[in-house]
């Protein structure tokens, strides 16, 4: 995944488009993603501004994801922006470095894809989730199992729920 700005290497307040698809299917990135099920899009401009290179693209990809509570595969379409400056000099704290003409995005690409995630993941806000006792999927209908009593020592585990819930 790169983007050539051989081009405007040398031109101040030019751009260059890029419109990159890369199947990233082979890597892992358990737990957080099942599976990836498109291949990822990333498209934007890259423009030489006094010599540093200012990136602003757009990406989406399809994933797998599994409930939080129930377990069951969830489809998301994930998008994220990337918004980066780069440059070639090394010199710059803030700034990606890059070599040559060749600006390689798979680090930014992967690290936006993580921060696109969304922080709870669930099929449905009333998701009843699984039985604690028998693992059966209350979505799909209740059990016999007597969940009133709960463990004293699974006490503080249990407000730790509770809270969530809140979320
Ligand atoms: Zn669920
Ligand atoms: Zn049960």
């Amino acid at each position: 995944m790169f983007v050539d700005i051989s081009e405007i290497l040398m031109k101040k307040g030019q751009s260059v488009t890029f419109d990159i698809s890369k199947d990233l299917s082979s890597d892992d990135y358990k737990p957080n993603i099942n599976k990836f099920l498109s291949p990822v899009k990333v498209e934007g401009t890259v423009t030489n501004v006094d010599g540093k290179f200012e990136l602003k693209a757009k990406g989406s990809v399809n994933v797998l994801l599994s409930c939080s509570r129930c377990l069951k595969d969830i489809e998301q379409e994930l998008l994220f922006d990337i918004d980066e400056i780069y440059t070639n000099t090394g010199n710059e704290e803030e700034a990606e470095t890059f070599n040559g003409s060749i600006i390689e995005l798979s680090s930014v690409v992967r690290r936006s894809i993580l921060f696109s995630l969304p922080m709870k993941v669930v099929c449905s806000e009333d998701c009843k989730g699984l039985c604690p006792v028998c693992g059966k999927d209350l979505n799909e209908g209740e059990c016999n199992c007597d969940t009133s009593y709960i463990n004293p020592k699974f006490e503080s585990l249990r407000s730790l729920f509770k809270c969530d819930e809140e979320v």
